[in-house]
């Protein structure tokens, strides 16, 4: 079937011819901005979307608007994909489309003989493999004698002639080019990389420079920036007689600079070299972007055939983008939309180098970005053992508790069989900038004989393997990495960020050296501090069990009372850190199983400490033992049970303040009470506090004011969130709990079904990582909604592990609230994240 075509199914890509991206696809459009600027672009044509459609449906273009895209001379074409979106893909470019006998005599006339058969040979071969299907390998043949073999073969497969008519030639790739583009394959992998259903594609048709043949030629790119770093090096190469698959005998590769280790284009063609380096720049301007030129040689003539952003690194991204908007040549919102937030995690740690060899034996969830390389361990004891011989380990447990904590931080990254985006390992591990994968549930570990077998690979204590906490992936062996970047650019990129944005970010910090962390990053203050985090130290543990352990009142006030300078030591050391900027304290809301020691060897260690027989210990950690720990004496239940732990928290943080206000740090401590489902809950804490806070003005002479806000995490304080407004100075949801309870699905143990349940497609995503807007984000936005009905202007926040999380921060920002709070090294990513919502 032929088809007439409109005078806009195919246009010359001249200056002032009508292309644009949605119609003709982004080469095409690229290419008249190439043509605009004058840069020697063969004539190219650009066939629209609509009609390369109708070509897979075989509705064809006739034979005279397909003639007038031959030029005179060689009368070559080359045929291009061109969809709306480069990264989206194509079908592979074809060369050298209308060789024939004729053509190729005259070829070997100017080009020579060897000339003329590569480039006969090369489209003989694509057209046999991609539009006559025929079996490869019968057509993999170079040098002596393959281009008639490569003829016969194909003879003898089709029952004709190879096809002299160029007009056929074209109709046949263009016909294939459009159908490739329909296969299911394509369309998966380039929905994979987000385009529609329907992505249009493009196809550009260019007359041939052609790269072989007499004096200096060739085929090469380049770029004036180093992919992976960013760096403003000339990166690209030239390969003489060479393009494509067309090849001759004597193709030899060249540099592009003046190089030691061989022959380089600047050397060989000064002039053309400096007009390559001139064109890259002068594309980066006009087209607002680094890019990559490809370009073709022919006799030392040099053509321009194509243009392609610079592919890049999430380092390089930000870098680039920095640069441009630096150079005017984009505005600074504009370099802000351009990078990923999720991008600049990996600036922040060691990364695995993207061109070096990964051998993967097992997989989990990328819990905590950065990679790192260690000796395998199998205990906490055994982490410090190896820091102390200064030997760099990977903590693998099945899941970690309390008790890891000092492993933990004797370790580079950490790996555990069990646990989800925020169990213990997760949270602990993201707060300390250590690469984490949990929920590695294929491997199983027998720590008593010392091994980790994963995917039928068996790896023993002391092997080496690296953590990619970015992919999730572990890998056998010590990987290549790329060291953090956190250089100007990065700082350049949030100071721009942070004018444009309205969401506020602050970081959980439970240390002062996550408060640390948190300045570095610029968190413009901590939203939550997990107060019994700050006893999972390997010192303080002990004095936080005797208080849970404590049966008796006289027992607990003791245990209470070295609890209380600690704390105060704590607080005034977070306000001093933090200068004045708000801190968010969360009353203890220890899930008590997370502070049971977990084996004998614990107990026996608990026994002593407290100085009770074996047995009591046992009998008080069996009392205190719950069926469902997450859903037990947890947070203002345990403040009710037993107030007094609250009420020495309080009289810590006031007395932390007044001496703040001493030293000059003004601080209005903000005091957050955990897992309220009843307003009454609330209205007791509050009670007890303002008498704490009375009698601390008492017995100091000294003013101080505070904020008493309030947790949601339970879908029934969501839901009365109207009537907990009325006692809170602020409300904070935490969607980590707020997650567990809506769907009933714990935390801890989500890790094991959470593959198979996002692979089925019962869940879209993780909703532990990313915040399930249908879902729990309605509860989010009923509560705050209610909130602000009774209180306009009450302070609402979130800051469960979703405040880091690029797309639920923005539905934050659609949902009105005033800030995010996340773990410190995600705080960067937060705020360019926000800022990108406020554009
Ligand atoms: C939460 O539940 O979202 C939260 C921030 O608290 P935690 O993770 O300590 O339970
Ligand atoms: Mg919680």
């Amino acid at each position: 079937m032929t088809r007439r075509l409109t005078p806009s199914d195919i246009v010359e890509i001249a200056a002032d011819a009508k292309v644009s991206v949605e119609a003709h696809g982004w080469r095409a459009k690229c290419l008249q901005r190439l043509v605009r600027m004058e840069l020697p672009v063969p004539r190219s044509f650009a066939i629209a979307a609509e009609a390369v459609r109708a070509m897979a449906q075989g509705v064809m273009p006739d034979a005279d608007a397909l003639g007038a895209l031959f030029a005179n001379g060689d009368g070559l074409v080359i045929v291009r994909p061109s969809a709306v979106n480069p990264e989206w893909g194509g079908p592979g470019t074809v060369l050298n489309v209308g060789i024939n006998d004729a053509c190729y005599q005259r070829l070997i006339e100017s080009h020579g003989r060897q000339a003329a058969d590569a480039i006969y040979l090369s489209f003989v071969q694509s057209y046999a493999i991609n539009v006559a299907r025929l079996d490869p390998d019968m057509f993999a043949e170079s040098g002596e004698g393959a281009l008639s073999r490569s003829l016969a073969a194909y003879r003898a497969e089709m029952d004709e002639e190879f096809p002299q008519d160029p007009i056929r030639q074209l109709t046949e790739v263009l016909r294939s080019m459009a159908r490739a583009w329909e296969s299911p394959t394509a369309r998966l992998l380039r929905q994979a990389k987000g385009a529609p259903e329907d992505a249009p594609l493009g196809l550009v048709v260019q007359q041939m420079a052609l790269a072989v043949g007499p004096g200096l030629s060739g085929s090469g790119t380049i770029q004036l920036i180093d992919s992976v770093s960013g760096a403003a090096r000339i990166t690209g190469r030239f390969r003489g007689q060479m393009q494509g698959t067309t090849k001759a005998e004597n193709a030899e590769t060249l540099y592009l600079t003046r190089d030691e280790r061989g022959p380089a284009l600047e050397d060989a063609a000064p002039q053309l070299f400096a007009d390559l380096v001139e064109y890259c720049r002068a594309a980066r301007v006009r087209l607002r972007d680094e890019m990559m030129i490809e370009f073709v040689v022919s006799d030392g003539a040099l053509s321009i055939i194509d243009a392609l952003r610079v592919q890049r690194s999430s380092r390089a991204a930000v870098r680039i983008s920095v640069s441009l908007a630096e150079d005017g040549i984009i505005p600074t919102e504009e370099a802000v939309l351009r990078v990923e937030p999720r991008a600049l995690s990996e600036l922040m740690h060691y990364q695995v180098d993207p061109r070096a060899p990964r051998d993967i034996v097992a997989r989990g969830i990328d819990a905590s970005p950065g990679a790192a390389a260690g000796r395998i361990v199998f205990s906490a004891t055994a982490a410090q053992s190896s820091a102390a011989r200064g030997e760099s380990c990977v903590l693998v447990r099945r899941e970690t508790a309390p008790e890891d904590i000092r492993g933990m931080h004797a370790a580079v990254a950490v790996l555990t069989e069990r646990g989800g985006m925020t169990s213990h390992a997760a949270v602990i591990a993201r707060g300390l900038g250590l690469p984490c994968i949990v929920g590695a549930s294929r491997i199983s570990i027998d720590a008593r004989a010392g091994v980790l077998r994963a995917g039928g690979r068996v790896l023993k204590e002391g092997d080496l393997i690296t953590i990619d906490g970015t992919s999730g992936e572990v890998l056998a062996g010590s990987a290549e990495m790329l060291e953090p970047a956190l250089d100007d650019s990065f700082n350049q990129l949030l100071t721009w960020a942070d004018d444009l944005r309205d969401l506020g970010v602050r970081a959980n910090a439970d240390t002062p050296e996550d408060a640390r962390t948190a300045r570095m990053f610029q968190a413009e203050g901590i939203g939550l501090c997990r107060t019994e985090h700050m006893f999972f130290d390997e010192m303080r543990l002990p004095i936080m069990r005797e208080m849970i352990f404590a049966d008796s009142p006289e027992d607990r006030r003791v245990a209470l009372a070295r609890l209380l300078p600690i704390q105060r030591q704590d607080f005034s050391e977070l306000f001093h850190i933090m200068a004045g900027h708000p801190v968010t304290i969360r009353l203890f809301d220890p899930p008590l199983h997370e502070f049971l020691p977990q084996d004998r060897e614990g107990i026996r260690g608990l026994a002593e400490s407290l100085d009770l027989p074996l047995s009591d210990v046992t009998r008080r950690i069996d009392a205190l033992s719950e069926f469902n720990p997450m859903l037990g004496m947890r947070g203002v239940r345990l403040g009710l049970t037993v107030p007094e732990i609250y009420d020495m928290q309080a009289r810590a943080i006031f007395e932390a303040a007044i001496a703040a206000a001493s030293s000059g740090d003004v601080v209005v401590p903000e005091i957050m009470i955990p897992l309220v489902s009843a307003r009454r809950e609330v209205e007791i804490v509050k009670t007890r506090i303002d008498a704490v806070a009375a009698a601390v003005r008492n017995e100091t002479g000294q003013d101080f004011t505070y904020r008493l806000g309030v947790m949601v995490e339970t879908p029934r304080a969501a839901l009365r969130a109207g009537d907990i407004a009325r006692h809170s100075a602020f409300l904070s949801f935490g969607t980590n709990d707020l997650t567990q309870m809506t769907y009933g699905l714990s935390r801890d143990d989500a890790g094991r079904f959470m593959g198979s349940y996002v692979q089925q497609g019962v869940y879209d995503e993780d909703p532990f990582h990313i915040l399930d807007e249908d879902g729990v984000g309605e509860l989010l936005l009923t509560g705050a909604g209610r909130a602000r009905e009774v209180a306009p202007d009450i302070t609402i926040a979130v800051c469960g592990e979703h405040g880091g999380n690029p797309q639920s921060i923005a539905f934050c920002h659609r949902a009105g609230l005033d800030y995010i709070s996340c773990s410190p090294f995600r705080v960067p990513v937060a705020r360019l994240a926000a800022a990108q919502e406020s554009i």
